[in-house]
């Protein structure tokens, strides 16, 4: 699914977010872990006005371990909690909660202090497209509730969802994604994101492969056995003909023997989506 945001869209969805605020104590930003900043919304600092706020690195199962313990500790320099999730399987969202206790612990600790019995934490989930907002909702809800592929605009009856002593709203919060900066367009449509109609299939694939030429050479050399590391990775020829060999391996190849690069470059990133290429990060912190 493809949003096209419009200024009346962005609009739209800023002001829905900001009627919402109106009932939560607490925001749950997600984030794709491989590439945690350029899956954030651009205004997201304004957009939430100080309400406290978890970061949710979602994806954690397809990230590079290592690079995400740096995230980990970059946000945490900037006084934010940053938790690693798979909201697919589950794993790391146990945690969530744990931290939403802690987020809130001095309005909770006022609120006791004042005699009042601390009422559940309600909380928003907020993201860009595709980052796994309904995947997660539905994992901590333990049944289907929010819509995988839900679209901004669509409005219907919110119901909070009672998960322990949180209380989540079942519609998140859509937030668009960066687009003054071409490369965080092409880390998203790397991931799949972003839909390949408004990048080039070849463009994606030529980023994607220049950044594993320079920081997963051996794990992509495995998987398509490659044997000439490039000596430049800041010279096209040399990617293009990584991504020939590729090609070449995968039976990309049109009547000539010539390799049909747009062919191979789907290839290629259905695999390194699915997993097949092992975890890996598409920015780091440092
Ligand atoms: P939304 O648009 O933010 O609601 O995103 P969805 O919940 O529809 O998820 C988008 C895609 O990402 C779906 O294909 C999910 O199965 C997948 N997904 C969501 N969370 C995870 C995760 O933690 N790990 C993996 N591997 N895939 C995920």
């Amino acid at each position: 699914m493809t949003i096209q945001w419009f200024p009346g869209h962005m609009t739209r969805a800023r002001r829905q977010i900001q009627e919402k605020l109106k009932l939560i104590d607490l925001v749950i930003e997600l984030i794709d872990a491989r590439l945690p900043l350029s899956s954030r919304n651009p205004m997201i600092d304004e957009i939430l006005q100080g309400k406290p706020r978890m970061i949710i690195m979602n994806k954690a199962d397809l990230a590079d371990s290592a690079v995400t313990q740096q995230w980990i500790a970059y946000f945490k320099e900037q006084g934010q909690t940053a938790l690693p999730v798979d909201a697919q399987t589950g794993t790391g969202i146990k945690d969530i909660p744990v931290q939403a206790k802690v987020l809130l612990k001095e309005k909770i600790d006022r609120q006791i202090a004042k005699g009042i019995k601390p009422r559940p934490i309600r909380a928003l989930i907020v993201g860009i497209p595709n980052v796994g907002k309904s995947t997660l909702i539905n994992r901590m809800a333990g049944r289907s509730v929010a819509a995988t592929g839900d679209r901004p605009g669509v409005t219907k009856a919110q119901q909070w969802i009672r998960i322990g002593e949180i209380e989540l709203l079942d519609t998140p919060g859509i937030l668009w994604p960066k687009f003054e900066d071409q490369n965080v367009g092409y880390r998203l449509a790397v991931t799949g994101a972003i839909k390949e109609e408004i990048l080039n299939v070849e463009d994606i694939a030529f980023f994607a492969v220049k950044y594993l030429v320079s920081y997963y050479w051996d794990t992509m050399a495995e998987r398509f056995e490659l044997t000439a590391r490039p000596e430049d990775s800041e010279n096209p020829d040399e990617i293009v003909g990584v991504m020939e060999a590729i090609g070449r391996k995968r039976g990309c190849i049109v009547s000539g023997g010539r390799v049909d690069l747009e062919k191979a470059s789907g290839v290629l990133l259905r695999e390194l989506r699915a997993g097949k290429l092992g975890r890996f990060s598409l920015e780091a912190p440092y």
